[in-house]
């Protein structure tokens, strides 16, 4: 059991017990305000024993039932949440057919037991909260932040057990407020289930998230389909990429990087599934760093002042296009070579042509990384090592 499952079950036994008191509340006050809230912290119990249990029986059986078994939760979800909503509606009948007696009885004790449900509220949300930035659980979080808009609920019915006290009957609107949030509990849960049961995407920041870490590697040339779903508590992720590598083999690689990356960014990734098929190359792109008389190549990658940037047909070796890019990393103090390398890729770059290797430095370590393909030039002159690349494309040696 990791730190957030433990702590969502100290939720659960903190719900349990704020049930316990408000129904004992609620009896002896004859309060419906209070029987609604305890309504409510029951509902909340309910639903987060669909979670656990919806964990517990998820990981258990994904092997023999990869597509089924993770909707149960969600399934048992929507019907609690129906129930919640009838209970909610028995409550609101009561209010309006007078039936309810307007002043409750022993209503400052009661006010107190409040008060400390409160106390008990306020203290585990302040705890449950830290914990959650602590692990980085979202679901953490979000219970954190119910326990503390459900204390607001309690206030309300606090005030309205302290008016009692004083004459005035507030039970029956006290009543409505704690069915609002009843409303919104089951409300909540209803969408929740539905969504997921008819295989809704996951929320647009899990979205964002992962086109961010699939980005971040620049190995990946383009992602033709992003889709993710939930079921359950858990996420299926599918990814379609084009890849700047060489092999099937480097292909898979990359892909179970990817991963784990994505595994570790996201809670309850079950599956991520990658296909990918090395990039077509319809262009070869190459730079070479130039001296400044633009004709010569120069022996700084990093301080060259010029790159020639050449765009050819991988087949037939004809220049598609052909620029002089100025080096916009030339006077920086530190690092210029890996800046220099950076920027180059950002020009989808497939191979360097340079005269000495660059293997071992970091702009070497960057390039490489990146599968763009490093050639030894033979010839100091430009035009020189071009026509020889040119005449290789040609005869098929590339
Ligand atoms: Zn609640």
């Amino acid at each position: 059991m990791d730190l957030s499952e433990k702590i969502a079950l100290q939720s659960l036994a903190v719900n349990g017990a704020l049930v316990t008191i408000k129904v004992g509340l609620a009896l002896f006050s004859g309060s419906l305000a209070l029987r609604a809230d305890a309504l409510h912290s029951a509902t909340d119990v309910l639903s987060a024993l669909v979670v656990w249990i919806g964990i517990r029986i998820a990981g258990r059986s994904n092997r023999n039932f990869p597509y089924g078994l993770y909707k149960v939760e969600n399934l048992v979800a929507l019907g609690s949440s129906l129930l919640i909503a009838l209970a909610g509606y028995e409550i609101v009948r009561e209010v309006f057919s007078g039936s309810a007696q307007a002043l409750v009885e022993n209503s400052v004790a009661a006010a107190v037991g409040v008060a400390l449900t409160i106390a008990i509220a306020w203290v585990f949300s302040r705890y449950e909260l830290k914990m959650a930035r602590q692990t980085g659980s979202p679901s953490l979080l979000a219970d954190a932040r119910h326990i503390w808009s459900d204390m607001l609920s309690s206030l309300v019915i606090m005030a309205a057990l302290l008016g009692s006290a004083f004459g005035i009957g507030l039970d029956r609107y006290a009543a409505l407020v704690a069915v609002f949030f009843i409303g919104r509990a089951a409300l909540g849960i209803f969408l929740d289930s539905v969504r997921v049961l008819l295989d809704a995407s996951l929320d647009p920041a899990g979205i964002e998230a992962i086109r961010e870490v699939v980005n971040a590697d620049p190995r990946v040339a383009r992602i033709n389909e992003l889709r993710a779903r939930n079921a359950g508590r858990y996420k299926f992720v599918e990814l379609d990429l084009a890849l700047r590598v060489e092999s099937l083999e480097k292909g898979h690689q990359v892909a179970e990087e990817l991963k784990q990356q994505i595994r570790s960014r996201l809670e309850h990734v079950d599956h991520v599934q990658v296909h990918s098929a090395p990039q077509r190359k319809e262009t070869l792109i190459l730079a070479m760093p130039l001296a400044a008389d633009r004709s010569t190549l120069s022996r700084h990658f990093g301080e060259a002042p010029w790159f020639r940037l050449v765009t050819l047909d991988p087949q037939t070796g004809e220049i598609r296009a052909d620029h002089f890019l100025r080096n916009p990393h030339e006077h920086l103090e530190k690092a210029k070579g890996i800046k220099v390398a950076g920027w180059l890729l950002e020009q989808e770059l497939d191979m360097i042509v340079v005269l000495q290797d660059l293997g071992g430095k970091g702009p070497g370590f960057v390039l490489g990384n990146a599968e763009v393909a490093t050639r030894l030039a033979e010839a100091e002159e430009a035009e020189v090592v071009l026509a020889e690349i040119r005449q290789d494309c040609l005869e098929g040696r590339l």
